[in-house]
Parts: C-alpha cells; sequence; structure tokens
C-alpha cells in the first residue's frame, strides 16, 4: 500500500519501512566512514529499535564490528495498520548486518518485565557465551514491576508552577504554558519508571546469571541542559528520576565486581520522548539553528558514535566532576548557549520561522517514522509486513 504520514499530537500514526530502512542505512553509511573502534565485541542494547539505542546498536556493530543483542518493544504490522518505526528499524538492521556477516538477534516484548530477561539470558547463552557491553536506552512513559504494579512518569515540574514560551509546532504559534509541580507521588513514580532501578535488575540477572564478561561495561543516557530547560528537565520529575540513574551508575560499579556502569549525557535531540517534552520542542529547534550554523550540529548517530569511539570504549573514559561522561560538550559550549539564550528571549510567532530551526525539527520528526528521507519514492506501492529475520527464526 502507499503510505502517508497521520500525526496524532506528537507522534505520527504510520511509518514507512522502505524510509525507516533508508535510515537505518544512512546511519550504517555514516559510521562505515568513520575510523574504527576496539572494545566492545558482544553488546546487549536494551531499548535498540530507536534514537539513542538504535545508534548505539549501529556504532557497536560497524565501528567494533560486534555482535549486537537488541531488546525492543514493537509491533509488527496488522492489516492495513503499519508496523511501528522501532519495528522497521530493527529488520532493516538485523537484514545489514546479516548481510555484512554481523550476528544480531533481537528480543520483542517488554523489558521492565522478568520473562523479557529471562529470555535475553538464554539468548545470550545459547549464542554468545557472554557480554561485554550493556546498553541502557529505555525512555518509558510507564513500567509493570516484577510485582505487577504499574508506574506511570509525569513530565512536570517539582516545587512552584513553571510558565515559559512552548511552540505549537503544527500552527508554528510561539505561546506560552503553565506547568503545574508533580505531586510527591508522581515524583516517585516517575522514579520507578526512568530511575535506575530496572537498569539495576537487569544487570543484577545478568551477573547472577554469570553472563557479562570480566570488565564488563555498562551506560544508560541522561540528559542535563541549559538553565532555561532545568524547571522542565532537571529539576522536574524526570530530572529526578535521571538524578536516581546517575547514582544506580556508581552503585553498580560498587555493588558488582567486574562491572562498571557509565552515564553518558547526551544532547538534546528530536526523538519519540523528548518530542513530548513541553518547552523541550522550542528549545531544540532553536539550538539545531544554532549549531547547524556553528557546523557542530549532531543527530543521534554522530553522538553515539562519538560516545563510544572516544569517551566509553578507551583506556580511561573521560568524566567530569560528577562522573558523568559528556557528549552534550558541544551543545553546552557557552558561545552556542549565549547565543539560544538570547534567541530564547526573542523569538515569538512572527520570527520563528527564522530564529529557530522548524523546518530541521519537523524533517527529523518525520525522519523517524520513515517520512521525508531522499531517495524513497512516497507514491510506490510498499510491503508494509515486514519480517524481523531473527524474530522469524524463533
Ligand atoms: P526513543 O523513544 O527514541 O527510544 C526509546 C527506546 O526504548 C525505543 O527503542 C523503545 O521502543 C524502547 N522501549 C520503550 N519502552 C520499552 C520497553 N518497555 N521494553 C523494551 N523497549 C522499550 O528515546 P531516546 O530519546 O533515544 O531515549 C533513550 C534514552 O536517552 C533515554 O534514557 C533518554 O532520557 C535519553 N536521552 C534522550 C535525549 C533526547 O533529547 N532525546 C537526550 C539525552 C538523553
Amino acid at each position: 500500500m502507499v503510505v502517508q504520514p497521520k500525526i496524532r499530537g506528537f507522534i505520527c500514526t504510520t511509518s514507512h519501512p522502505e524510509g525507516c530502512k533508508a535510515n537505518v542505512e544512512r546511519q550504517i553509511a555514516y559510521v562505515k566512514q568513520q575510523p574504527k573502534t576496539q572494545g566492545a565485541k558482544k553488546v546487549l542494547v536494551i531499548g535498540a529499535s530507536a534514537g539513542y539505542g538504535l545508534a548505539s546498536r549501529i556504532s557497536c556493530a560497524y565501528s567494533c564490528g560486534a555482535a549486537t543483542l537488541g531488546v525492543i518493544f514493537d509491533k509488527p504490522a496488522s492489516g492495513s495498520r503499519t508496523a511501528t518505526a522501532g519495528w522497521y528499524n530493527t529488520a532493516a538492521f538485523e537484514q545489514c548486518a546479516h548481510r555484512d556477516g554481523l550476528y544480531a538477534k533481537t528480543i520483542n516484548g517488554d523489558a521492565f518485565s522478568l520473562e523479557i530477561k529471562r529470555q535475553t539470558i538464554d539468548q545470550i547463552k545459547k549464542d554468545l557465551g557472554k557480554v561485554d557491553l550493556v546498553v541502557y536506552s529505555l525512555a518509558a512513559p510507564r513500567r509493570t514491576t516484577a510485582e505487577g504494579v504499574t508506574y506511570s512518569s509525569v513530565l512536570k515540574t517539582t516545587g512552584e508552577q513553571y510558565t515559559n514560551k512552548t511552540i505549537d509546532l503544527r500552527s508554528g504559534q510561539v505561546t506560552e504554558v503553565t506547568l503545574p509541580p508533580a505531586t510527591e507521588q508522581e515524583i516517585e513514580d516517575t522514579v520507578k519508571v526512568m530511575g535506575g532501578e530496572d537498569w539495576k535488575d537487569w544487570i543484577a540477572a545478568l551477573k547472577q546469571a554469570d553472563v557479562l564478561e570480566q570488565g564488563a561495561v555498562t551506560v544508560a543516557y541522561s540528559y542535563i541542559g541549559p538553565e532555561l530547560t532545568h524547571p522542565m528537565y532537571l529539576n522536574g520529575s524526570i530530572g529526578q528520576a535521571k538524578r536516581h540513574l546517575h547514582a544506580t551508575a556508581q552503585e553498580i560499579t560498587q555493588e558488582f565486581d567486574g562491572v562498571k556502569g557509565y552515564i553518558s549525557v547526551n544532547k538534546a535531540l528530536v526523538t519519540q520522548s523528548s518530542t513530548a517534552i513541553p518547552i523541550v520542542p522550542l528549545y531544540i529547534s532553536i539550538l539545531y539553528q544554532v549549531m547547524k550554523r556553528h557546523g557542530c550540529h549532531e543527530g543521534c548517530i554522530e553522538q553515539m558514535y562519538r560516545l563510544f569511539h572516544e569517551k566509553l570504549l578507551v583506556d580511561c573514559p573521560p568524566v567530569d566532576a560528577q562522573g558523568l561522561i559528556r557528549v552534550d560538550d558541544w551543545e553546552m559550549r557557552p558561545d552556542i548557549q549565549s547565543e539560544v539564550d538570547e534567541l530564547w528571549k526573542d523569538i515569538d510567532t512572527e520570527n520563528a520561522e527564522q530564529i529557530a530551526d522548524i523546518k530541521g525539527y519537523w524533517e527529523d520528526f518525520y525522519q523517524m517514522f520513515g517520512f521525508s528521507m531522499s531517495g524513497v519514492d512516497y507514491e510506490q506501492d510498499v510491503e508494509i509486513n515486514v519480517p524481523i529475520p531473527s524474530l522469524q527464526e524463533s
């Protein structure tokens, strides 16, 4: 069928198989052009189908030549409904990896569950023996724990309510939005979903099953950002969860012999999870404009390649005073941030198209779902039932 984008709120309910494939191939091509990375050989990526997790998987496979096992939570096509973008991305990644002689298998299910942890461990034992790198890149709105309790995360501020500019990207209107503070319960629940508890459960389960190499490394992703996003992010409910995640990295290093836990603080980018955060899309579109003008804009793949090649898979990973790896270093450069600040003060509905990279924001948004990729004919009929090779075998 001919697949067109259907946008509801801040997501697209359709995705294009050929466009997703082109997007994965573009990321692979980027990594292939870069110098190789020594380090990881057998990698588990939890949250491997989109955004930073997909880019991590591609970087490890194509820069380190690593075998990758990905955990995803995606839906295949059904009737006239397309599969999720993550499904098509994973199908395309596996096809490329197999063609290029790389091991790539996928487990599809809820990474928070005991069952998926068990299946993953069985697969590692069967095929890889042990893994030497575990990437934890989940971004989820809710989590059901092993005890069967479901927690939902919220994107709210904490303490006082907070008012600042925001953009309705569809109409281009710059307006003010007031964010209510989260309740104590909402903060606790957000920490349950996006904090480090499940990451630590994964490492405990992998360690207990003896499927981690001695000297294994695990990394989870975080965001800090400039002051203007702090009420919303760093000091918001999600920031509380990230603080918990940061503390978990240290606990992992201290409590699990032979395992090192790291946090990489990444750049703000358009992904399915960041589009949902109020205020942040306006900040991202201004940031894109400034970073592109300075020639230092990066997408997920450039960020993740730089993380593995320069910062994580090196003898002594460089960390800041809080022990965090920073690949948001270019975003946080004082010259970049002072320009963003100035533009933030000036931006309104009339000048938004000039001041902010609204076009670039939309391009990234569409490309996440396989649309707006050059070289793809969107008028053509496409087969929407695309199998993920390793899921067909099992
Ligand atoms: P994303 O939405 O693009 O990717 C999240 C991945 O998690 C997807 O593959 C999704 O399918 C998977 N997932 C969600 N729930 C799952 C579940 N229950 N079981 C298995 N898989 C599940 O998001 P992203 O922006 O790449 O976020 C990844 C991490 O990077 C998050 O920790 C996020 O906070 C962090 N981060 C994001 C940004 C940003 O600007 N996007 C910046 C810095 C850090």
